[in-house]
Protein backbone atom coordinates (compact mmCIF):
# COMPACT_ATOMS: atom_id res chain seq x y z
CA UNK A 1 0.00 0.00 0.00
CA UNK A 2 1.54 3.67 -0.52
CA UNK A 3 2.12 5.87 1.98
CA UNK A 4 -0.63 8.25 0.66
CA UNK A 5 -3.98 8.32 2.25
CA UNK A 6 -6.53 7.54 -0.07
CA UNK A 7 -10.35 8.19 1.11
CA UNK A 8 -13.19 7.57 -0.54
CA UNK A 9 -17.01 8.33 0.13
CA UNK A 10 -19.31 5.53 -1.75
CA UNK A 11 -22.96 6.67 -1.21
CA UNK A 12 -26.18 4.44 -2.37
CA UNK A 13 -27.66 6.87 -5.43
CA UNK A 14 -31.19 6.15 -3.98
CA UNK A 15 -32.26 9.81 -2.45
CA UNK A 16 -31.06 13.14 -2.08
CA UNK A 17 -27.37 13.62 0.32
CA UNK A 18 -28.42 12.70 3.65
CA UNK A 19 -27.19 14.58 6.90
CA UNK A 20 -25.10 11.29 7.93
CA UNK A 21 -24.07 10.72 4.37
CA UNK A 22 -22.75 14.26 4.06
CA UNK A 23 -20.76 14.08 7.98
CA UNK A 24 -19.09 10.59 6.26
CA UNK A 25 -18.30 12.52 3.10
CA UNK A 26 -16.48 15.30 5.46
CA UNK A 27 -14.72 13.17 7.48
CA UNK A 28 -13.42 11.67 4.72
CA UNK A 29 -12.75 14.80 3.17
CA UNK A 30 -11.19 15.98 6.02
CA UNK A 31 -8.65 13.05 6.51
CA UNK A 32 -7.79 12.98 3.30
CA UNK A 33 -7.19 16.77 2.60
CA UNK A 34 -5.57 17.37 6.00
CA UNK A 35 -2.55 15.00 4.82
CA UNK A 36 -1.83 15.52 1.23
CA UNK A 37 -4.15 12.55 -0.03
CA UNK A 38 -6.77 11.69 -2.09
CA UNK A 39 -10.44 11.84 -1.98
CA UNK A 40 -12.34 9.90 -4.52
CA UNK A 41 -16.43 9.31 -4.72
CA UNK A 42 -17.55 6.26 -6.08
CA UNK A 43 -21.12 5.76 -6.85
CA UNK A 44 -22.48 2.65 -5.41
CA UNK A 45 -25.42 1.77 -8.51
CA UNK A 46 -25.06 -1.82 -8.65
CA UNK A 47 -28.92 -1.66 -7.22
CA UNK A 48 -30.59 -0.96 -10.41
CA UNK A 49 -33.97 -0.88 -9.19
CA UNK A 50 -33.13 1.87 -6.92
CA UNK A 51 -30.20 3.79 -8.26
CA UNK A 52 -31.63 6.84 -10.39
CA UNK A 53 -29.42 9.33 -12.01
CA UNK A 54 -31.79 11.67 -10.41
CA UNK A 55 -30.26 10.81 -6.74
CA UNK A 56 -26.65 10.84 -8.33
CA UNK A 57 -27.13 14.49 -9.64
CA UNK A 58 -28.88 15.18 -5.89
CA UNK A 59 -25.70 13.87 -4.21
CA UNK A 60 -22.86 15.77 -6.34
CA UNK A 61 -25.28 19.08 -6.04
CA UNK A 62 -25.21 18.89 -1.80
CA UNK A 63 -21.60 17.62 -2.37
CA UNK A 64 -20.83 20.69 -4.03
CA UNK A 65 -22.60 23.38 -1.74
CA UNK A 66 -20.45 21.63 1.25
CA UNK A 67 -17.62 22.29 -0.77
CA UNK A 68 -16.64 18.78 -0.70
CA UNK A 69 -14.51 18.47 -3.88
CA UNK A 70 -13.48 14.70 -4.92
CA UNK A 71 -10.62 13.81 -6.96
CA UNK A 72 -10.60 12.41 -10.33
CA UNK A 73 -13.82 11.60 -12.27
CA UNK A 74 -17.06 9.73 -10.57
CA UNK A 75 -16.60 6.11 -10.29
CA UNK A 76 -19.46 4.04 -11.41
CA UNK A 77 -19.38 0.62 -8.90
CA UNK A 78 -22.22 -0.82 -11.57
CA UNK A 79 -19.02 -0.26 -14.58
CA UNK A 80 -17.08 -2.36 -13.11
CA UNK A 81 -18.91 -5.42 -12.55
CA UNK A 82 -17.01 -7.18 -15.11
CA UNK A 83 -13.56 -6.88 -12.75
CA UNK A 84 -15.82 -7.72 -9.62
CA UNK A 85 -16.77 -11.13 -11.72
CA UNK A 86 -13.07 -11.17 -12.98
CA UNK A 87 -11.87 -11.44 -8.76
CA UNK A 88 -14.29 -14.11 -8.47
CA UNK A 89 -12.82 -16.43 -11.23
CA UNK A 90 -9.93 -15.69 -10.07
CA UNK A 91 -10.81 -16.61 -6.76
CA UNK A 92 -12.21 -19.59 -8.33
CA UNK A 93 -9.32 -20.43 -10.11
CA UNK A 94 -7.01 -20.79 -7.02
CA UNK A 95 -9.61 -22.67 -4.92
CA UNK A 96 -10.50 -19.95 -2.77
CA UNK A 97 -14.19 -19.87 -4.11
CA UNK A 98 -16.26 -23.21 -5.75
CA UNK A 99 -19.23 -23.71 -7.67
CA UNK A 100 -22.19 -24.55 -5.94
CA UNK A 101 -24.95 -25.53 -8.02
CA UNK A 102 -27.50 -25.64 -5.42
CA UNK A 103 -30.73 -24.13 -6.32
CA UNK A 104 -32.84 -21.44 -4.08
CA UNK A 105 -35.37 -24.55 -3.49
CA UNK A 106 -32.72 -26.89 -1.59
CA UNK A 107 -31.03 -23.96 0.18
CA UNK A 108 -34.75 -23.16 1.57
CA UNK A 109 -34.86 -26.54 2.64
CA UNK A 110 -31.53 -26.91 4.17
CA UNK A 111 -32.44 -24.23 6.49
CA UNK A 112 -35.82 -25.52 7.19
CA UNK A 113 -34.96 -28.65 8.47
CA UNK A 114 -31.79 -27.11 10.30
CA UNK A 115 -34.49 -25.13 11.82
CA UNK A 116 -36.34 -28.13 12.89
CA UNK A 117 -32.58 -29.76 14.41
CA UNK A 118 -32.30 -26.82 16.21
CA UNK A 119 -29.00 -26.17 14.52
CA UNK A 120 -27.31 -22.88 12.55
CA UNK A 121 -29.13 -22.14 9.41
CA UNK A 122 -25.86 -20.59 7.53
CA UNK A 123 -26.17 -22.86 4.68
CA UNK A 124 -23.62 -25.50 4.04
CA UNK A 125 -23.12 -26.22 0.65
CA UNK A 126 -22.73 -29.57 -0.45
CA UNK A 127 -20.33 -28.70 -3.70
CA UNK A 128 -18.00 -26.66 -1.26
CA UNK A 129 -15.91 -29.89 -1.17
CA UNK A 130 -17.70 -31.67 -4.29
CA UNK A 131 -15.02 -33.52 -6.75
CA UNK A 132 -14.94 -31.42 -10.08
CA UNK A 133 -16.72 -34.60 -12.10
CA UNK A 134 -19.46 -34.73 -10.18
CA UNK A 135 -20.55 -31.01 -10.86
CA UNK A 136 -23.79 -30.95 -12.73
CA UNK A 137 -23.78 -28.93 -16.48
CA UNK A 138 -26.55 -26.62 -14.90
CA UNK A 139 -25.84 -22.33 -13.84
CA UNK A 140 -23.80 -22.26 -10.82
CA UNK A 141 -22.86 -19.53 -8.28
CA UNK A 142 -19.29 -18.60 -7.09
CA UNK A 143 -19.20 -18.99 -3.23
CA UNK A 144 -15.56 -17.89 -1.22
CA UNK A 145 -14.63 -20.78 0.85
CA UNK A 146 -15.52 -18.74 4.88
CA UNK A 147 -12.75 -20.06 7.38
CA UNK A 148 -14.89 -22.44 9.22
CA UNK A 149 -13.26 -22.16 13.08
CA UNK A 150 -11.30 -19.00 14.37
CA UNK A 151 -12.04 -15.72 14.56
CA UNK A 152 -11.92 -12.58 12.19
CA UNK A 153 -10.85 -9.48 13.92
CA UNK A 154 -11.38 -6.35 12.79
CA UNK A 155 -9.05 -3.95 14.29
CA UNK A 156 -11.68 -0.46 13.84
CA UNK A 157 -9.92 2.76 14.41
CA UNK A 158 -13.10 3.89 16.03
CA UNK A 159 -15.03 0.95 17.73
CA UNK A 160 -11.54 -1.16 18.93
CA UNK A 161 -11.39 -4.45 17.80
CA UNK A 162 -14.01 -6.27 16.96
CA UNK A 163 -14.24 -9.88 17.08
CA UNK A 164 -16.45 -12.33 14.80
CA UNK A 165 -16.99 -15.87 15.12
CA UNK A 166 -16.15 -17.65 11.78
CA UNK A 167 -18.40 -20.04 12.50
CA UNK A 168 -20.97 -17.28 12.13
CA UNK A 169 -20.05 -16.52 8.79
CA UNK A 170 -21.10 -18.33 5.54
CA UNK A 171 -19.78 -19.08 2.28
CA UNK A 172 -20.95 -15.80 0.84
CA UNK A 173 -21.56 -15.98 -2.93
CA UNK A 174 -19.29 -13.80 -4.84
CA UNK A 175 -21.38 -14.21 -8.33
CA UNK A 176 -24.55 -14.98 -8.70
CA UNK A 177 -25.75 -17.58 -10.93
CA UNK A 178 -26.95 -15.31 -13.67
CA UNK A 179 -23.24 -14.06 -13.84
CA UNK A 180 -23.81 -10.86 -11.66
CA UNK A 181 -21.38 -10.01 -8.72
CA UNK A 182 -22.98 -9.54 -5.57
CA UNK A 183 -22.16 -6.01 -3.91
CA UNK A 184 -20.14 -6.97 -1.53
CA UNK A 185 -17.47 -8.63 -3.52
CA UNK A 186 -18.02 -5.15 -5.73
CA UNK A 187 -17.01 -3.14 -2.15
CA UNK A 188 -13.78 -4.63 -2.11
CA UNK A 189 -12.60 -5.24 -5.43
CA UNK A 190 -13.54 -1.22 -5.61
CA UNK A 191 -11.57 -0.04 -2.76
CA UNK A 192 -8.52 -2.18 -3.48
CA UNK A 193 -8.26 -0.93 -7.35
CA UNK A 194 -8.88 2.59 -6.30
CA UNK A 195 -6.19 2.19 -3.92
CA UNK A 196 -8.37 3.26 -0.92
CA UNK A 197 -6.03 3.12 2.59
CA UNK A 198 -8.89 4.29 4.81
CA UNK A 199 -12.52 2.93 4.85
CA UNK A 200 -14.35 5.99 7.12
CA UNK A 201 -18.11 4.99 7.07
CA UNK A 202 -21.23 4.44 9.17
CA UNK A 203 -20.81 1.68 11.68
CA UNK A 204 -24.36 0.17 9.84
CA UNK A 205 -21.70 -1.18 7.82
CA UNK A 206 -19.17 -3.31 10.35
CA UNK A 207 -21.35 -6.58 10.12
CA UNK A 208 -20.22 -6.27 6.44
CA UNK A 209 -16.67 -5.23 7.20
CA UNK A 210 -16.22 -8.89 8.49
CA UNK A 211 -17.55 -10.26 5.22
CA UNK A 212 -15.44 -8.25 3.22
CA UNK A 213 -12.10 -9.45 4.99
CA UNK A 214 -12.72 -12.63 3.60
CA UNK A 215 -12.37 -11.76 0.48
CA UNK A 216 -9.34 -9.25 1.41
CA UNK A 217 -7.82 -11.90 2.95
CA UNK A 218 -8.72 -14.56 0.39
CA UNK A 219 -7.15 -12.20 -2.37
CA UNK A 220 -3.65 -11.38 -0.53
CA UNK A 221 -4.55 -7.66 -0.42
CA UNK A 222 -4.12 -5.54 2.24
CA UNK A 223 -6.92 -4.59 4.40
CA UNK A 224 -7.91 -1.07 4.67
CA UNK A 225 -7.35 0.76 8.01
CA UNK A 226 -11.45 0.75 9.05
CA UNK A 227 -13.28 3.56 10.65
CA UNK A 228 -16.97 2.78 11.18
CA UNK A 229 -18.40 6.01 12.72
CA UNK A 230 -21.77 5.85 14.77
CA UNK A 231 -24.99 7.29 13.23
CA UNK A 232 -26.77 10.64 14.25
CA UNK A 233 -29.37 10.54 16.72
CA UNK A 234 -31.84 13.59 16.95
CA UNK A 235 -31.96 16.00 20.39
CA UNK A 236 -34.20 12.90 21.43
CA UNK A 237 -31.42 10.53 21.48
CA UNK A 238 -33.21 8.18 19.00
CA UNK A 239 -32.19 7.51 15.55
CA UNK A 240 -32.51 10.84 12.63
CA UNK A 241 -35.48 10.79 10.99
CA UNK A 242 -37.75 13.05 9.53
CA UNK A 243 -39.46 14.08 12.26
CA UNK A 244 -36.63 15.38 13.93
CA UNK A 245 -36.96 18.09 10.84
CA UNK A 246 -34.91 18.11 7.45
CA UNK A 247 -32.44 15.06 6.24
CA UNK A 248 -31.30 16.14 3.16
CA UNK A 249 -27.80 18.20 3.48
CA UNK A 250 -29.24 20.80 0.68
CA UNK A 251 -32.24 20.96 2.57
CA UNK A 252 -30.20 23.50 5.08
CA UNK A 253 -28.49 25.34 1.85
CA UNK A 254 -32.49 26.28 0.96
CA UNK A 255 -33.37 27.50 4.83
CA UNK A 256 -30.10 29.61 4.93
CA UNK A 257 -26.93 28.38 6.40
CA UNK A 258 -23.77 28.60 5.11
CA UNK A 259 -21.76 26.04 3.60
CA UNK A 260 -18.77 26.95 5.93
CA UNK A 261 -20.95 26.79 9.43
CA UNK A 262 -22.53 23.51 8.20
CA UNK A 263 -19.14 21.89 7.74
CA UNK A 264 -17.93 22.84 11.36
CA UNK A 265 -21.27 21.94 12.77
CA UNK A 266 -21.03 18.29 11.01
CA UNK A 267 -17.52 17.72 11.78
CA UNK A 268 -18.02 18.38 15.20
CA UNK A 269 -21.03 15.47 15.10
CA UNK A 270 -19.60 12.74 16.48
CA UNK A 271 -15.93 14.24 16.17
CA UNK A 272 -13.70 16.96 18.71
CA UNK A 273 -10.83 18.44 18.92
CA UNK A 274 -10.27 19.49 22.73
CA UNK A 275 -13.14 21.90 23.38
CA UNK A 276 -12.86 23.55 20.08
CA UNK A 277 -16.59 24.34 18.94
CA UNK A 278 -16.09 26.93 16.16
CA UNK A 279 -12.97 26.44 13.59
CA UNK A 280 -12.28 26.81 10.40
CA UNK A 281 -11.94 24.33 7.82
CA UNK A 282 -8.06 24.81 7.57
CA UNK A 283 -8.14 24.00 11.44
CA UNK A 284 -10.46 21.41 10.53
CA UNK A 285 -7.90 19.80 8.18
CA UNK A 286 -5.15 20.28 10.56
CA UNK A 287 -6.96 18.69 13.46
CA UNK A 288 -8.87 15.78 11.87
CA UNK A 289 -7.80 12.62 13.04
CA UNK A 290 -9.50 9.41 13.86
CA UNK A 291 -9.02 9.18 17.32
CA UNK A 292 -11.14 11.79 18.01
CA UNK A 293 -14.29 10.38 16.50
CA UNK A 294 -16.96 9.63 19.63
CA UNK A 295 -17.58 6.07 20.20
CA UNK A 296 -21.44 7.26 21.21
CA UNK A 297 -24.16 8.75 18.64
CA UNK A 298 -23.65 12.23 18.38
CA UNK A 299 -27.38 13.98 19.15
CA UNK A 300 -27.95 16.43 16.01
CA UNK A 301 -28.91 20.15 17.46
CA UNK A 302 -29.65 22.72 15.35
CA UNK A 303 -29.02 25.63 17.90
CA UNK A 304 -25.81 24.61 17.74
CA UNK A 305 -25.63 24.81 13.90
CA UNK A 306 -27.38 28.18 14.05
CA UNK A 307 -24.54 29.78 16.56
CA UNK A 308 -21.81 28.34 14.62
CA UNK A 309 -22.93 29.80 11.36
CA UNK A 310 -23.56 33.00 13.29
CA UNK A 311 -19.37 32.87 13.94
CA UNK A 312 -18.58 31.76 10.29
CA UNK A 313 -20.74 34.73 8.67
CA UNK A 314 -18.85 37.10 9.70
CA UNK A 315 -15.48 36.12 8.86
CA UNK A 316 -16.63 35.32 5.26
CA UNK A 317 -15.60 37.93 2.63
CA UNK A 318 -18.24 40.02 1.33
CA UNK A 319 -17.96 38.95 -2.42
CA UNK A 320 -18.24 35.19 -1.00
CA UNK A 321 -21.33 35.78 0.76
CA UNK A 322 -22.92 37.71 -1.98
CA UNK A 323 -22.16 34.33 -4.37
CA UNK A 324 -23.82 32.56 -1.42
CA UNK A 325 -26.48 34.00 -1.14
CA UNK A 326 -27.23 33.94 -4.96
CA UNK A 327 -26.69 29.87 -4.51
CA UNK A 328 -29.28 30.19 -1.32
CA UNK A 329 -31.83 31.55 -2.68
CA UNK A 330 -31.83 29.51 -6.10
CA UNK A 331 -32.09 26.58 -3.42
CA UNK A 332 -34.68 28.17 -2.01
CA UNK A 333 -36.52 29.05 -4.59
CA UNK A 334 -36.90 32.81 -4.00
CA UNK A 335 -36.16 35.31 -6.98
CA UNK A 336 -32.35 36.21 -7.56
CA UNK A 337 -31.00 39.48 -6.98
CA UNK A 338 -30.52 41.73 -9.83
CA UNK A 339 -27.00 42.76 -10.54
CA UNK A 340 -27.78 46.08 -9.21
CA UNK A 341 -28.81 44.89 -5.71
CA UNK A 342 -26.01 42.12 -5.90
CA UNK A 343 -23.80 45.19 -5.76
CA UNK A 344 -25.22 46.93 -3.27
CA UNK A 345 -25.80 43.96 -1.06
CA UNK A 346 -22.07 43.63 -1.08
CA UNK A 347 -21.20 47.41 -0.48
CA UNK A 348 -23.67 46.91 2.63
CA UNK A 349 -22.00 43.76 3.83
CA UNK A 350 -19.93 44.95 6.19
CA UNK A 351 -23.10 46.36 8.69
CA UNK A 352 -24.82 43.33 7.76
CA UNK A 353 -23.07 40.22 8.68
CA UNK A 354 -21.89 40.93 12.31
CA UNK A 355 -24.76 39.03 14.09
CA UNK A 356 -26.49 37.01 10.99
CA UNK A 357 -27.00 33.27 11.57
CA UNK A 358 -28.38 32.85 8.74
CA UNK A 359 -28.86 34.48 5.00
CA UNK A 360 -32.82 35.41 5.61
CA UNK A 361 -31.59 36.61 8.89
CA UNK A 362 -28.71 38.79 6.37
CA UNK A 363 -31.28 39.46 4.45
CA UNK A 364 -33.95 41.05 6.07
CA UNK A 365 -31.52 43.02 7.96
CA UNK A 366 -30.10 44.59 3.62
CA UNK A 367 -33.73 44.91 3.25
CA UNK A 368 -32.84 48.63 3.37
CA UNK A 369 -30.21 48.70 0.63
CA UNK A 370 -32.14 45.94 -1.44
CA UNK A 371 -35.55 47.67 -1.68
CA UNK A 372 -36.57 51.17 -3.86
CA UNK A 373 -38.54 54.23 -2.70
CA UNK A 374 -41.21 54.26 -2.08
CA UNK A 375 -40.45 52.37 0.66
CA UNK A 376 -43.32 50.54 2.56
CA UNK A 377 -43.14 50.16 6.47
CA UNK A 378 -44.05 46.86 7.70
CA UNK A 379 -46.34 47.01 10.76
CA UNK A 380 -43.70 47.54 13.04
CA UNK A 381 -42.33 50.36 10.93
CA UNK A 382 -45.35 52.04 10.97
CA UNK A 383 -45.78 52.11 14.54
CA UNK A 384 -42.86 54.42 14.70
CA UNK A 385 -44.22 56.76 12.04
CA UNK A 386 -46.84 59.15 13.26
CA UNK A 387 -47.25 62.97 12.92
CA UNK A 388 -45.02 63.95 15.72
CA UNK A 389 -42.01 61.48 14.17
CA UNK A 390 -43.13 63.30 10.29
CA UNK A 391 -42.32 66.50 11.53
CA UNK A 392 -39.24 65.37 13.61
CA UNK A 393 -38.20 64.11 10.15
CA UNK A 394 -38.87 67.22 8.18
CA UNK A 395 -36.65 69.54 10.69
CA UNK A 396 -33.81 66.95 10.38
CA UNK A 397 -33.53 67.08 7.04
CA UNK A 398 -31.70 70.27 6.60
CA UNK A 399 -29.04 69.49 9.34
CA UNK A 400 -27.89 66.21 7.78
CA UNK A 401 -28.26 67.70 3.64
CA UNK A 402 -25.22 69.78 4.49
CA UNK A 403 -23.38 67.28 6.61
CA UNK A 404 -20.65 65.85 5.12
CA UNK A 405 -21.55 62.38 4.43
CA UNK A 406 -19.22 60.68 7.11
CA UNK A 407 -19.80 58.30 9.93
CA UNK A 408 -18.49 61.56 12.69
CA UNK A 409 -20.43 63.97 10.80
CA UNK A 410 -23.20 62.60 10.40
CA UNK A 411 -22.93 61.48 14.41
CA UNK A 412 -22.44 64.57 15.63
CA UNK A 413 -25.40 66.14 13.12
CA UNK A 414 -27.93 63.41 14.43
CA UNK A 415 -27.05 63.99 18.05
CA UNK A 416 -26.85 67.87 18.31
CA UNK A 417 -30.28 67.93 16.84
CA UNK A 418 -31.76 65.33 19.35
CA UNK A 419 -30.30 66.85 22.06
CA UNK A 420 -31.76 70.04 21.09
CA UNK A 421 -35.05 68.50 20.56
CA UNK A 422 -34.28 67.22 24.41
CA UNK A 423 -35.20 63.58 22.35
CA UNK A 424 -33.00 60.65 23.46
CA UNK A 425 -31.49 59.79 20.66
CA UNK A 426 -33.63 55.79 20.77
CA UNK A 427 -36.38 58.11 19.98
CA UNK A 428 -35.07 59.57 16.44
CA UNK A 429 -33.90 56.17 15.57
CA UNK A 430 -37.21 54.69 15.21
CA UNK A 431 -39.14 57.06 12.56
CA UNK A 432 -35.20 56.89 11.17
CA UNK A 433 -35.00 53.28 10.75
CA UNK A 434 -38.64 53.12 9.34
CA UNK A 435 -37.93 56.10 7.03
CA UNK A 436 -34.86 54.36 5.66
CA UNK A 437 -35.79 51.02 5.21
CA UNK A 438 -39.40 50.14 6.39
CA UNK A 439 -38.07 47.85 8.85
CA UNK A 440 -37.85 48.22 12.72
CA UNK A 441 -34.58 46.28 12.94
CA UNK A 442 -32.08 47.17 10.87
CA UNK A 443 -28.23 48.10 10.89
CA UNK A 444 -27.37 51.48 12.54
CA UNK A 445 -28.80 54.20 11.07
CA UNK A 446 -25.44 56.09 10.38
CA UNK A 447 -24.53 52.95 8.24
CA UNK A 448 -27.92 52.94 6.23
CA UNK A 449 -26.96 56.81 5.89
CA UNK A 450 -23.72 55.64 4.38
CA UNK A 451 -24.38 53.03 2.35
CA UNK A 452 -27.75 54.84 0.70
CA UNK A 453 -25.41 58.09 0.11
CA UNK A 454 -26.75 61.62 0.80
CA UNK A 455 -29.85 61.49 -2.22
CA UNK A 456 -30.98 58.44 -1.70
CA UNK A 457 -31.19 59.45 2.18
CA UNK A 458 -33.06 62.81 1.64
CA UNK A 459 -35.37 61.41 -0.86
CA UNK A 460 -36.22 58.30 1.46
CA UNK A 461 -36.98 61.21 4.59
CA UNK A 462 -38.85 63.53 2.85
CA UNK A 463 -41.12 60.68 1.37
CA UNK A 464 -41.33 59.77 5.02
CA UNK A 465 -41.99 63.49 6.43
CA UNK A 466 -45.35 63.61 3.86
N1 LIG B 1 -23.06 2.46 -0.36
C1 LIG B 1 -23.04 2.38 1.06
C2 LIG B 1 -24.03 3.35 1.64
O1 LIG B 1 -24.47 4.26 0.95
C3 LIG B 1 -21.67 2.68 1.64
C4 LIG B 1 -20.76 1.53 1.55
C5 LIG B 1 -19.38 1.76 2.09
O2 LIG B 1 -19.05 2.90 2.47
O3 LIG B 1 -18.61 0.81 2.10
O4 LIG B 1 -24.41 3.22 2.78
Amino acid sequence: MSDQVVTRFAPSPTGFLHIGGARTALFNWLFARGRGGKFLLRIEDTDRERSTPEATAAILQGMSWLGLDHDGDVISQFEGAPRHAEVAHQLLADGKAYKCFSTQDEITAFREQARAEGKSTLFQSPWRDAEPSTQPDTPYAIRIKAPRDGVTVIRDQVQGDVTIRNDQLDDMILLRSDGTPVYMLAVVVDDHDMGVTHVIRGDDHLNNAARQMMIYEAMGWDVPVWAHIPLIHGPDGKKLSKRHGALGAQEYQAMGYPAAGMRNYLARLGWSHGDDEFFTDEQAKEWFDLTGIGKSPARFDLKKLENLCGQHIPITGDAALRQEIQGYLAAAGLPALTNAQSGDLERAMYCLKDRARTFPELLEKAHFVLTSRPIKPDEKAAKALSSVSDGILSELTPHVQNASWTRNELESALNSFAEAKGLKFGKLAGPLRAALAGRAVTPSVFDMMLVLGRDETLARLSDAAT
